[in-house]
């Protein structure tokens, strides 16, 4: 983490993912450049009643061997989704007992992208199948 700026409603953090330079996924060189760098927001767990908001500078880097690019990959950040792991497990958990929309504006995601992440990531029903939806 570089920065942590609180606002009202909101907490911005910067962050820089902390990895080795990676090999290259297509040939495996370890002579990667870095290219360029990109900048992409990603939503995490609210802290404090407030949205939580990452900014991430990744790295693109270009093999010099093969002149493949590549982003480097985020540990926690889904690629989808610009969410972390930890936000959509929590928006799975919580959808169960409260509506959407509620939902969207406690994490700072839109309705849409919430019932996204409930699409695209089933449960598996095993211990929720007598939880009835709200919100759908
Ligand atoms: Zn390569």
């Amino acid at each position: 983490m570089i920065d942590c700026e609180g606002q009202e409603r909101l907490y911005q953090i910067l962050a820089r993912p902390c990895l080795p330079r990676p090999a290259c996924p297509l040939c495996g060189s370890l002579l990667a450049l870095k290219h360029a760098t990109d900048e992409q927001t990603i939503r995490d767990l609210p802290c404090h009643g407030k949205q939580v908001r990452i900014t991430v500078n990744r790295i693109r880097y270009r093999c010099k061997t093969c002149r493949k690019t590549w982003f480097e990959i985020l540990p926690e950040g889904d690629e989808h989704r610009s969410a972390t792991s930890r936000l959509v497990r929590y928006v799975q958990q919580q959808s169960l007992f409260r509506p959407f929309v509620a939902l969207a504006q406690e994490v700072g995601l839109d309705e849409k992208s919430v019932r996204t992440i409930l699409r695209l990531t089933p449960f598996d029903g095993s211990c929720s199948s007598s939880v009835l939806r709200l919100g759908s």
